[in-house]
Parts: structure tokens; sequence; C-alpha cells
């Protein structure tokens, strides 16, 4: 029997991330947070005083990187130290997307997530899973909601998570992110027709599930 391969995509604080994780237990999948990956990436970097992100000095970062998971996926560690807090502050969110938009980056990074696939029923948010990681899969989702939503969930889970902000910040960040991850030339994050787009702006998280169960539903009885 085939995997099955679940492919969220959308822009920042969108949900992707809390949706993921409710399926993953759900429907018991494994669950990969690709952005934290990328995070990893920057905070390595800072870590080895790393300015610039060329090609030279991200290669030794990334060779000597090991990036694992525990908790199903809710805790990130990085060359064994947890670092689940750390890669969520602001100065990761300002670093990250000079390494997301480099192309041996994300070669490498597309590669280990395809790796975590083999043989495995998982499901993967971020930003290029349904575009490039995992093409190939019928299952993919392009989650969203209105800027001003998303600025709120995430300024609400910075708060839960002790992380200093204000409303104000959270969304100008969000708004600068998106606009660089939807226009880089690597790998931009877009919604395409064969991912069902979900507005998640005035759905609850068990809504949103719902949506997904039922539209693959469809899919595995040729219904789509
Ligand atoms: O999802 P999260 O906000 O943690 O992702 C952090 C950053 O990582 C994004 O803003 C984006 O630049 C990058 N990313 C990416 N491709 C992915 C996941 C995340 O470029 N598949």
């Amino acid at each position: 029997m085939n995997n099955i391969h679940i492919a969220i995509d959308g822009p920042a604080g969108a949900g992707k991330g809390t949706v993921a994780k409710e399926l993953a237990e759900k429907l018991n999948l494994t669950y990969l947070d690709t952005g934290a990956m990328y995070r990893c990436v920057a905070c390595a970097a800072k870590m080895a005083g790393v300015k610039s992100y060329d090609n030279d000095s991200l290669g030794k970062i990334l060779d000597d990187i090991d990036i694992t998971f525990a908790d199903s996926g809710k805790k990130v560690f990085l060359n064994g130290e947890d670092v689940t807090e750390k890669i969520r502050t602001r100065e990761v969110d300002d670093l990250v997307g000079g390494v997301s938009g480099n192309k041996f980056v994300r070669e490498r990074l597309v590669a280990m997530q395809r790796k975590y696939a083999e043989g495995n029923n998982i499901v993967m948010e971020g930003r290029d899973i349904g575009t490039v990681v995992l093409k190939d899969s019928p299952y993919k989702f392009y989650l969203d909601a209105s800027v001003d939503e998303r600025a709120k969930r995430r300024y609400e889970q910075n708060i839960k998570n002790n992380i200093e902000c204000t409303l104000e910040a959270v969304k100008a960040d969000i708004i600068r992110r998106d606009e660089r991850d939807m226009n880089r030339e690597a790998d931009p994050l877009t919604r395409t027709e064969d991912a069902l787009y979900i507005d998640s702006s005035d759905l609850t998280v068990d809504e949103v599930c719902d949506v997904i169960i039922a539209h693959i539903g469809k899919i595995k009885r040729g219904e789509k």
C-alpha cells in the first residue's frame, strides 16, 4: 500500500503547524515542521558567526548539522541541543529568509525532508511541500487566513511562549516574510491549482482538519 503524504503550504501564521500536529495525532502520521529546519540552519549560522550566506559558508554549516525531532515532532534539536524556543526568536525570524532563499540550502534540506517521507505516513508543512518536496502526492493543501488574523494568532502564540513582542511588530514581520517567501527565485511560496485552498480565518483547528480529512477521503474514493 502507498504511504500517505500530506502537504500543507501557506504563509506565516496561517496555522499550518497547529493543524499539521492535530492531523498527525488524528491520523497517526509523522509530523515534520520544515520551517524549523530552515530556522535551525539560520541558528547554526548565527552561532558559528557566519555573516555572509554564500554557498561555501552555508555548505560548512550544512555538513556539520544534525537536526532531530522529539515529542511527535514538537521538540527540535540542533546538534543535540534543544532549540525549540531558540529558533522562534525575532532574531531568527529576521535571519531565516536569507538562508531559505539560498538554492543550495534548499536542495540539501529538501533531500533530508524526502528521506523523512520515505516509507512513512507523514504530514509536512512549509512553503514548497506541494510544489517541490512532495510534488507527486495527491494530498495537497494551501492554508491561508487574513493577515490580521494571522498576526493575532502568531502574537498570542508568542505571548504564550514568553516571547516579547507587539501585535504591530508581529504583523509587520509576517508581511515582510511573506513578501520575501513569495517573491524569491528559489522555490517560492505559490498557491497552485492542485492544492485545496482553505481560508482558516473563521475556522477552528478541528474544522480545518475535518475539511482536510474529507478531501483526502474524496481523493481516495476517486471523487476528485
Ligand atoms: O514555517 P516557519 O515560519 O517556521 O518558516 C520559517 C521560514 O522558513 C519561512 O519564512 C521561509 O522563509 C522558510 N521556509 C521555506 N520553505 C519551507 C519552510 C520554511 O522556505 N518549506
